[in-house]
């Protein structure tokens, strides 16, 4: 980031523009929304700048700039459209100790001004240090359409009401407060008229004061396999709400991310083998702070109702009397089979499929492996690296060829996904000698698709 983003207050100081063109006329329909004293130099000022001059709204000299004019700006516009004026005017800014921008010039400039979105008091300023005007134009023109014209009428409403809405416990209560106010009953107060609106804060207020504290909840979310875009939108609104987000090792830091600032993130994370924290512990933290009132979400890698202990969280939950419910998740498998470009079903080879899991809680875990040999049967196995051995035995020995295709799908959606294309026979030693370290989920009897194949064996393979 070459430019920090600030909001300069200029109430009460001077910004001094040279230039009365088009350039000039841009900045200055800019400027003129600030409370700042404008003063203007142009020996030929276009007519809007002299009318704004004849109503009192800037000072216009009709003289180009000379030393001594912006001792004491804040700010400097050079915006004469021509290198040689702006060269001039701007050594004379500098000198004189204003920050100085000169129009159309990123080099020479000491400020950039942002594209804005206007809904004072609410402001949304886009830069994108002059790389991309066209894109910043465009997010501009997206937010003008998303921002309703009315929410600045709102901000100032809320505003003027602060100080009354702080009879409200900090925290959810005034949250939940303000919440309603500019998503829900501000809007259809405005809509009946701005005269109406202020009463509707007292109205909503009264409301949230005489209202019972919220009580405590769990959302047990998936958070999916770790790409940020494959997070349910129900998901992300829970992270928008959360006062506390629990969550394992498997979620990702771009994720946590979309938790609100304010949320209390605590990582439940747990190794492989060996808990970090037991599960004990995790069910007495999420009710914890549920007990206490807090909108809480456990947060799951992939889908929370796949290998991940949820029905003991569930009973701890209710044991305590705390209302609960489960946003589902892209579980692995799903993420996985899309990297290899294939189907976890398919008419004529599987028409099942098993989700099992490498090691429970006993060691490694025991399967219907007779089932498991036949031809054709697909399985996902989750937590499968330390046990690959184990399996690749179990199956061999009921009856499944060796030439069976195998593919580990290490990271699945990550920017470090790896794929390792192999068989049952080679399975273990391929593995050991990818030394993967990521969550990996093995596919016994699916191999990347064959156009895929080829691109994986260059690329990604391991
Ligand atoms: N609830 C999770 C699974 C938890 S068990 C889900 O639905 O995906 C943990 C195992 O999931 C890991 O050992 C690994 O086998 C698998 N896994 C989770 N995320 C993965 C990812 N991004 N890529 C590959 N495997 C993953």
């Amino acid at each position: 980031m070459k430019h920090f983003p600030i909001f300069l207050s200029l109430e009460g100081r001077r910004v001094v523009l040279s230039g009365g063109g088009d350039a000039a006329l841009a900045k200055l329909r800019l400027l003129l929304k600030t409370e700042a004293g404008i003063t203007v130099f142009a020996p030929d000022p276009a007519p809007e700048i002299a009318d704004w001059a004849a109503e009192g709204r800037l000072t216009l000299v009709r003289r180009p700039v000379a030393p001594g004019d912006i001792t004491g700006a804040a700010l400097f516009y050079g915006a004469d459209e021509d290198p040689v004026e702006d060269a001039r005017t701007a050594a004379i800014a500098r000198a004189e100790g204003a920050l100085t921008n000169i129009v159309d010039n990123l080099e020479d400039s000491a400020f950039i001004t942002p594209a804005i979105v206007d809904r004072d008091p609410v402001t949304v300023a886009i830069g994108t240090e002059g790389a991309a005007p066209v894109l910043a134009r465009a997010i501009k023109a997206d937010l003008e359409a998303r921002l309703p014209a009315t929410l600045g009428i709102l901000a100032r409403l809320g505003k003027a009401f602060r100080a009354a809405a702080d009879i409200l416990p900090m925290g959810r209560a005034r949250r939940d407060f303000w919440s309603d106010w500019y998503f829900r009953d501000g809007p259809r107060a405005l809509a009946r008229g701005e005269d109406g609106a202020s009463g509707a804060l007292d109205e909503l207020l009264a409301r949230h004061a005489s209202r019972d504290a919220r009580a405590g909840h769990v959302a047990f979310v998936g958070a999916g396999p770790g790409d940020p875009e494959l997070l349910t939108l129900k998901a992300r609104r829970a992270l928008d709400e959360a006062d506390v987000v629990i969550h394992d090792r498997l979620v990702t830091p771009a994720i946590l991310e979309l938790a609100r600032r304010e949320a209390t993130l605590i990582d439940a994370g747990k190794e492989g083998f060996g808990p970090s924290m037991t599960q004990d512990d995790i069910n007495a933290l999420i009710v914890e702070h549920a007990a206490q009132g807090a909108q809480v979400v456990r947060l799951k890698g992939g889908d929370p109702t796949v290998f991940g202990r949820l029905d003991e969280e569930i009973e701890a939950v209710t044991a305590a009397g705390i209302p609960f419910h489960i946003v589902p998740g892209i579980t692995a498998a799903s993420a996985s089979v899309a990297a290899i470009g294939q189907s976890l079903t398919s008419r004529g080879r599987n028409t099942s499929l098993r989700f099992l899991t490498g090691h429970d809680m006993k060691g490694f875990a025991d399967h219907d492996w007779a089932a498991l040999a036949r031809p054709g049967e697909v399985a996902a196995i989750y937590m499968g690296k330390k046990s690959a051995r184990f399996i690749q035995g179990r199956l061999l020995m009921h009856g499944a060829a060796p030439s069976t295709p195998v593919t580990v799908i290490e990271n699945a959606s990550r920017p470090d996904q790896r794929i390792l294309a192999t068989t049952l026979g080679a399975l273990p030693a391929d593995l050991a000698r990818a030394a993967l370290t990521g969550p990996a989920l093995t596919f016994v009897g699916l191999a990347p698709r064959a156009a895929r194949a080829e691109l994986t064996r260059q690329q990604e393979v391991v």
